[in-house]
């Protein structure tokens, strides 16, 4: 039988570490806020960034949708992101993709303060994450992380293979595992051999957003299996990168898809969020 390793009782724990701080904070005058910018219509980023905020309501965490026109100019943006960056009022800056086509995504990232990047988009943080010094991760990679951690599979020395190398999930998840001490193998479009591969893995991550990509055949029996992905089935549900009917009975334990590292995300964005708040209050 393989164990379902859902992500609702760490997200829920999560979200009340960050109310309990956000009252803290409200308490002493600081109401901690996160601004996400949107200019796209893609219905994936305005449902997501929703999803955000009405979450950040409930943890009393404020938050401003500041939506530009999908045909907005690198130069709108990058006022407006300029303009949060040295707004006191705020402490959270999420930037959503896709940006429209001509904007240099790499540059306005750039223009995120590192206090207030709270999804670990810009070089300063991913740098700091590469040097294991503080800073706050992709919160992806790092759900990916708690999750693991709250459900007890030990990461030391354990053989972890990561399919996806995306600077969002795959890249930060290979440097959170290496932390934790885990021996790590990343994988991608062009690794050969990529089943033989992921089938020796106690621990196998895969981020690649193709549904259900992930067979029996990637997984050693026993092994515990995180499926990142978010992808639209022909039905319209939401469905994972791994295929949960084929390692059902193989994987020791999965995450399911809805339901796993998604809540986990969502929670870890808010819990940066009275982070950064708290850390830019102390910084005076
Ligand atoms: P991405 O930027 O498109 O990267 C995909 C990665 O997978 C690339 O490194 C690519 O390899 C690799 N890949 C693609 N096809 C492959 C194949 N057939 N075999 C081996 N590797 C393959 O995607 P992403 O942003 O990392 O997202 C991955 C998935 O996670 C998506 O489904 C996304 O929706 C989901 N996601 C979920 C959350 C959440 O909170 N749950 C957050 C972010 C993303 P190359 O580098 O060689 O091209």
């Amino acid at each position: 039988m393989t164990v379902e390793l859902g992500g609702g009782e760490a997200s829920n724990a999560l979200r009340a570490e960050a109310a309990e701080m956000a009252a803290e904070l409200r308490a002493a005058g600081t109401v901690p806020t996160l601004a996400i910018v949107l200019a796209t219509e893609d219905g994936g980023a305005q449902w997501y960034s929703r999803a955000i905020a009405s979450a950040a309501e409930k943890v009393d965490v404020a938050c401003r949708l500041v939506s530009l026109s999908a045909d907005a100019s690198e130069a709108e943006i990058a006022a407006k992101l300029e303009e949060l960056g040295r707004d006191r009022g705020v402490h959270g800056m999420l930037m959503q993709m896709p940006l429209p086509a001509e904007v240099d995504a790499d540059a306005m990232a750039e223009l995120i303060p590192a206090e207030k990047d709270i999804d670990g988009m810009t070089p300063l943080s991913m740098g700091r994450l590469l040097l294991g010094r503080p800073s706050f991760p992709p919160a992806t990679a790092e759900a990916v992380l708690r999750l693991l951690k709250w459900h007890g599979v030990e990461t030391a020395g354990a053989n972890v293979v990561v399919i996806g190398r995306s600077a969002v999930v795959g890249k930060p998840v290979f440097h959170l595992l290496l932390q934790v001490d885990a021996t790590v193998t990343v994988c991608h479009s062009k690794t050969e051999d990529l089943e033989q591969i992921a089938s020796q893995a106690d621990i196998l991550v895969v981020a690649i957003g193709r549904a259900r990509f992930v067979t029996a055949d990637f997984v050693r029996s026993g092994a515990t299996v995180i499926d990142v992905g978010t992808n639209a089935a022909e039905d319209g549900s939401l469905v994972g990168d791994v295929d949960e009917r084929s390692v059902e009975g193989v994987a020791g334990a999965l995450t399911p898809v809805p339901g796993g590292v998604g809540p986990v995300t969502t929670a870890s964005l808010l819990l940066h969020t009275v982070e950064a708040a708290r850390a830019l209050v102390q910084a005076g």
